[in-house]
């Protein structure tokens, strides 16, 4: 058992705050140094690298010296251990209710974990970092017991801390931890705004560093529900239980940082927050929609960060890529992409425009939001509450002299027809379509009563795709499947039953600190290319369905989303069971009036 003591001088103690007149003084007069919290301790290192490491989070701070060493976290922890007398444990589990041995504030304001309280008596706490005097005195005052402090894994320590006691839970949980001893009315209110003020700070700062693209407050009957969207996909967020309670100061809290009128709660509102982090903003749109127990929020990040993709990013394979390049080099015609909402429409066409962007090619672009900003290209965003349309903006950008033109999504059949016109006259023009294949864009533009015969001369190539999730590289590991199930997929997957050979190359999801134990990060294409041959040119024009284009565009070796994802899972990129899944979710009707979104 590693005691307390330490190897170094004692140096005096610090007095401060009113535990001093405590007549326990000598029993928290812990014997070890208060000079942890300056880390002299660490000798050879510059007082500006010290000063930045002590200004960090504790969590944070091994990772740092790590980097400044470039060295392994862990063995950085180990020196720490050596050099500060206290013991590195690499796991640790926690007792059953840990907040039964320390308050929920405490576990969060220090970052540490009580693991059980020992023979001796003493409660031990692991922590990432060398704890301080004033640590001691505060475990001792709230639990009555001495720490034994030990040092653990920050990554593994912090996880656990948002894992079990959710975000921001410290933000909410006012009991029993009060600094100065006050607890005027007028205190406990202006503390409480401060709170919540941090508690929604957290829950998006949490959405940021966990790449969620959408967070939403669910008011419910018993709680208040929060959910990310990550890579598709909704991931609830833990919350302290006492939510529900703060529903209403939550909500409002949003909708005043988004200058929505917090006094309508009957009609859904809409509006939007610029939240700075560090030096960049990041730029929220919120909107609010009445439900059954409360004001329903959904908040959506538009990273201004997000860097776009390359076409190899996208996950294409060569020859796909050489396929749509060989198009993309074209004057004039149209290219369409088309999937569902949160398909990676917009994704695709923004890797397009950076791939064929040169100085001779003016290209302009029309979008709903501009999602990504592309140097060179001209973006324009439309407005539709002043009635600046996709076909009002349309008919602008073309007395703009444009080589190329992206149109965000066609909608309508205005802007279908200009669209159409403005590439038999001379421009590229790409675009996006709410279709579930790539046939389906020819029977949709029928829809919209576009002439079949202008249809088989502008579009030279329609691509259907979906994103699926990408495995973390990290952890996937090989899959147990056996060779019937494998058999069975691969059935659903267009391949044939030979493709078995192939089967030490699936890999399946696991889940680390690194993808938030989802198994996955980030997301990779899967596509359906269609080109405008002969055969299916001649088919448009006899206005033909779109199972009869998809025959004859198969015959031709079309590859079908199944099959392209069965290439990606060769490549180690995904699992058999996200492409299944993504593959077959068509786009429901409804969906195809939901027009507020085009990602
Ligand atoms: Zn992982």
């Amino acid at each position: 058992m590693v005691g307390l003591k330490n190897r170094m001088q004692k140096t005096e103690i610090d007095t401060e705050g009113a535990e001093e007149e405590n007549e326990n003084h000598t029993e928290l007069a812990f014997d070890f140094n208060h000079s942890f919290e300056h880390m002299d301790w660490w000798s050879g290192l510059a007082d500006l690298d010290r000063l930045n490491i002590l200004n960090s989070p504790k969590e944070d701070r091994a990772r740092l010296l790590a980097s400044k060493y470039s060295k392994p976290v862990a063995d950085i922890m180990v020196e720490i251990g050596r050099k500060t007398d206290l013991e590195y444990i690499e796991d640790f589990e926690l007792p059953e209710s840990p907040t039964k041995l320390l308050s929920m504030r405490l576990i969060h304001n220090y970052c540490c974990l009580p693991t059980e309280i020992n023979d001796k008596g003493k409660l031990c706490i692991v922590t990432p970092w060398p704890p301080s005097e004033k640590m001691s005195r505060w475990v001792f005052a709230v639990s009555g017991l001495k720490p034994l402090w030990r040092l653990g894994p920050p990554e593994k320590i912090s996880r656990a801390i948002t894992e079990n006691f959710g975000v921001g839970a410290d933000s909410l949980d006012d009991e029993d931890f009060e600094e100065d001893g006050q607890d005027e009315e007028q205190d406990d209110l202006e503390d409480q705004n401060a709170a919540i003020i941090r508690f929604v700070n957290e829950v998006i700062q949490r959405a940021i560093v966990d790449r969620a693209t959408d967070i939403h407050f669910e008011p419910h009957k018993d709680t208040l529900q929060i959910r990310y969207r990550i890579d598709g996909q909704l991931v609830p967020v833990r919350v302290p239980d006492n939510l529900r309670s703060f529903q209403d100061a939550i909500i409002s809290r949003i909708k005043i940082m988004s200058g929505i009128n917090i006094s309508e709660k009957r009609r859904p509102q809409g509006g939007r927050i610029t939240f700075s982090q560090g030096q960049s903003d990041l730029d929220i749109r919120v909107s609010t929609l009445p439900t059954l127990y409360g004001e329903s929020l959904s908040l959506r990040l538009l990273n201004e960060k997000s860097q776009p993709l390359s076409m190899q990013e996208l996950g294409l394979l060569g020859v796909d890529e050489r396929n749509i390049i060989s198009v993309l080099e074209k004057p004039h015609g149209i290219v369409l992409v088309t999937g569902p909402t949160g398909s990676g429409k917009s994704t695709s066409l923004t890797a397009f425009i950076r791939r064929i962007h040169k100085p001779e090619r003016r290209i302009m672009t029309v979008e709903d939001p501009v999602e990504y900003e592309v140097a060179g290209i001209n973006q324009t965003q439309v407005n539709s509450e002043i009635g600046f349309t996709f076909a009002s903006a349309l008919r602008e950008i073309l007395r703009q002299d444009p080589d190329v033109i992206m149109v965000g999504e066609i909608r309508d059949r205005e802007t279908a027809d200009i669209a159409i016109r403005a590439s038999l006259t001379g421009h590229l023009v790409l675009s996006t379509l709410h279709t579930n294949d790539a046939p389906g864009a020819i029977t949709r533009l029928i829809d919209m009563e576009i002439e079949p015969f202008l249809i088989a001369s502008s579009v030279e190539m329609v691509i259907a795709q979906r994103l699926v999730r990408r495995l973390c590289s990290k952890c996937s590991k090989p899959t147990t499947k056996s060779d019937k199930e494998i058999i069975a997929s691969l059935a659903l997957l267009d391949a044939k039953e030979s493709e078995i050979k192939y089967k030490d190359k699936i890999l399946e999801a696991f889940g680390c600190p690194d993808c938030q134990n989802l198994g996955y990060r980030g997301r990779v294409g899967i596509f359906e290319l269609m080109r405008m041959s002969d055969p299916i040119h001649s088919l448009v024009i006899k206005s033909a369905s779109a199972p009869d284009i998809r025959e004859v565009a198969l015959k031709e070796g079309m590859s079908t989303l199944q099959s392209s994802g069965w290439n990606q899972i060769k490549r180690g990129l995904t699992t058999v069971d996200e492409v299944i899944r993504y593959s077959d979710s068509a786009i429901e009707d409804h969906e195809l009036e939901d027009f507020s979104s085009n990602a």
